[in-house]
């Protein structure tokens, strides 16, 4: 469903994404590595456009965000990534509002549905996060992992068919890592199309049904997440895992 080809992004001189290309079809979850600096981020923030690409293409169902480096219609691209959701390291919560209000806001803004059916959705996915009890209070109440339920059920809020994840445990205390990975693995479950940058090497076996190693602006290798971390191909790949393990 989603289609990227030759992507390529600089920041000055420096060439942080050097024409990547990859799918993702229907049901994919897949796990991103790479070290520090590769454009993991860049690459993810690139697909919803809050980086701006300099050439390739993106396509989601065969429309396109951009297509040869050139841009659709703001309208057109506000449409095709208001399918997508994104789930961030750093949660990005406002403070000021309650859960659920956190939850609401976006379709409040864009005054979309009727605010019974709002208010059901939101209830319904605090549910599926396990944070039901929690719909009223500020976020500074949350722990981390809680925190990160929230963003993750706010996400959901917009039903988009693909949903990316940026590090989304790397902030947390480890004893925190699991509730979030629990909620992301119900989510592989349940057939979300996912693409997720992690360090969790144990949840990438586990649950995603690709790998794709990033370094220095490329893609270096793809395959089974099993097959990757246990028998890399590439050096580079061997390197970063022998690194990390
Ligand atoms: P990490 O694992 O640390 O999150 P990453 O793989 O996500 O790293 P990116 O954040 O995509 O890497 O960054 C790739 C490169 O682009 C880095 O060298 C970074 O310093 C640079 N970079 C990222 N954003 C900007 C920016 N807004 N302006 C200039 N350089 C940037
Ligand atoms: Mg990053």
């Amino acid at each position: 469903i989603l289609e990227v080809k030759n992507i390529k992004k600089s920041f000055g001189p420096l060439e942080v994404l050097k024409q990547i290309s990859f799918e993702v079809n229907k049901n994919d979850c897949i796990a991103v590595i790479g070290p520090s600096g590769s454009g993991k981020s860049t690459m993810l923030r690139s697909l919803v456009h809050l980086d701006e690409l300099d050439g390739g293409s993106v396509s989601v169902n065969g429309n396109y965000i951009v297509k040869d480096g050139v841009y659709s219609k703001p309208q057109q691209v506000k449409q095709i990534t208001s399918n997508m959701g994104m789930v961030f390291q750093h949660f990005n919560l406002f403070p000021h509002l309650t859960v659920i209000e956190n939850l609401e806001l976006a379709p409040k803004l864009l005054k979309q549905n009727d605010s019974a059916q709002t208010r059901q959705l939101s209830m319904e996915l605090l549910e599926k996060v396990g944070l039901s009890d929690k719909a009223d209070v500020l976020p500074s109440k949350l722990s981390g992992g809680q925190k990160q339920r929230v963003a993750i059920a706010r996400a959901l809020m917009r039903k988009p068919e693909i949903l990316l994840f940026d590090e989304p445990t790397s902030a947390l205390d480890p004893e925190l890592t699991g509730e979030v990975l629990r909620v992301m693995k119900d989510l592989a479950e349940d057939d979300m199309t996912m693409v997720v940058v992690t360090h969790e090497m144990e949840f990438a076996k586990d649950v995603a049904n690709k790998a794709i190693f990033m370094d220095k602006g490329e893609i270096v290798e793809t395959g089974s997440p099993v097959d990757l971390l246990s028998n890399p191909q590439m050096e580079r790949t061997k390197a970063f895992l022998s690194r990390t393990l």
